[in-house]
């Protein structure tokens, strides 16, 4: 008998007869000798129309009182539940983040769990009950109610899972598990039976949307077994390990290529090559609230160097007027920047043991006749920036060369 958290994203319970079908998942889990927690989402599309209603009072609502509206979209999923599953025969109770003391930090539209106090739960589990608890909320230690960020249930999934200590937290969503790549850019795009946990973070904050980040970073901390499934259809679904060697048993050196639609790169010539020089270009940006992605500085020539760096494409054009003001200060050659650029990542923890991956991706891109215009690297990742045009026929020519495709049935 094992303990597991299952959680259904909106969409897997988006009407009554979905709700009713996850109730029936839910029950055979139970019928196989497990002790069930499930974790839902609101209904889909319920957690924007709660947002809209909000944004037709003010533009900026008071976030304790945001908070207590876009929280109740999950009131309403767990209730539905319970009642599917007891209509069902099968006994069930259902808590909201502040019934089960889901303790967060005050930090209202984005709160953080700090712990959680499982014991009601284990009663109920105790008494062959399942639990049905609210996803993406939580309750701060004034009793006022709080909220995880959007898609925040994954992450009440997972610190549920860390509290009970369970033997699986399932997240059941409407993909049946990691891929390669989007499969919406690379049709033969393969689904991973496993990815280490690390290779998860740097997909997850790449732009795989599969998972929420924080989620991710959860399960790490604690180690929470973590595994992706289909809210419908059968499969194995991704299993997120925290076992590299195993991992590098397969031996698959890449896992998967991420991409991010969402850079803009900004470039600064011709400013002295003298210390603080770096600080003096990127602090301003970064006090303006504006994330830097990647950075170059090239080695100084004549006295003087240049830096290029990403930031999000929302923030564009807020970048260069810092940067135009801060070039005027220094006495800067110019200011260049572009906002239809593409960040391609490739990831793997098998690149730690292997070489010549870096030019076995230069090499594919080269021969597509594709511009390389920057490159970052860490252990498990290599990135470029290419231009957006190139997107696609990029990440399918990586794809290809790091032999990721699905081999077709022996
Ligand atoms: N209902 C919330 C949202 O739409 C939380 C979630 O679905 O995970 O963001
Ligand atoms: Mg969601």
């Amino acid at each position: 008998m094992a303990l597991i958290v299952q959680k259904y994203g909106g969409t897997s319970v988006g009407s009554i007869e979905k709700i009713e079908g996850v109730a029936e998942k839910v029950i055979a889990t139970h019928k196989q000798g497990h002790d069930v927690v499930v974790v839902v989402s609101a209904m889909s599309g319920e957690t924007n129309r709660l947002i809209d209603l909000a944004r037709q009072i003010s533009e900026i609502p008071n976030p304790r009182e945001y908070d207590v509206l876009v929280s109740t979209g999950e009131q309403v999923t767990i209730a539905l539940l319970s009642m599917a599953i007891e209509k069902l025969g099968q006994a069930a109770r259902s808590y909201t983040g502040h019934q089960v003391h889901i303790r967060t930090d005050s930090a209202h539209t984005k709160a953080r769990i700090m712990d959680i106090d499982e014991k009601r739960v284990r009663e109920d589990l105790k008494a062959g009950r399942i639990v049905v608890v609210a996803g993406f909320q939580g309750v701060d230690e004034n009793g006022n109610i709080t909220t995880l960020g959007r898609g925040g249930s994954d992450t009440t999934a997972v610190a549920l899972a860390a509290a009970l200590k369970a033997d699986e937290c399932q997240i059941y969503t409407d993909v049946d598990g990691v891929y390669t790549t989007d499969p919406r850019l690379v049709p033969n795009a393969r689904r991973l039976d496993r990815i280490t946990f690390e290779e998860m973070l740097e997909m997850a904050s790449l732009g795989s949307k599969v998972l929420q980040i924080r989620a991710v970073e959860f399960a790490g901390k604690y180690g929470v077994p973590l595994r992706v499934l289909h809210s419908t259809q059968a499969g194995p679904g991704t299993l997120i390990t925290y076992d590299e060697e195993v991992e590098n048993m397969e031996d698959a050196v890449i896992s998967g290529i991420a991409f991010n639609r969402d850079e803009a790169e900004l470039t600064i010539t011709g400013v002295p090559d003298q210390p603080g020089i770096a600080y003096q270009i990127l602090g301003p940006i970064g006090e303006a609230n504006i994330e830097i992605d990647m950075i170059i500085q090239n080695i100084g020539a004549d006295g003087c160097t240049d830096f290029t760096f990403t930031v999000h494409r929302n923030d564009y054009k807020k970048a260069r007027q810092i940067l135009d003001g801060i070039a005027k200060e220094l006495g800067a050659r110019q200011v260049t920047g572009d906002d239809t650029i593409v960040k391609i990542s490739i990831v793997g923890v098998g690149m730690r043991s292997h070489a010549g991956i870096a030019s076995t991706m230069f090499g594919a891109l080269a021969k597509e006749g594709i511009n390389i215009r920057m490159i970052s690297t860490s252990e498990i990742k290599i990135s470029v920036v290419v231009d957006e045009k190139y997107l696609e026929l990029a990440v399918r020519s990586l794809h290809d060369v790091f032999g990721l495709e699905q081999k077709p049935a022996a």
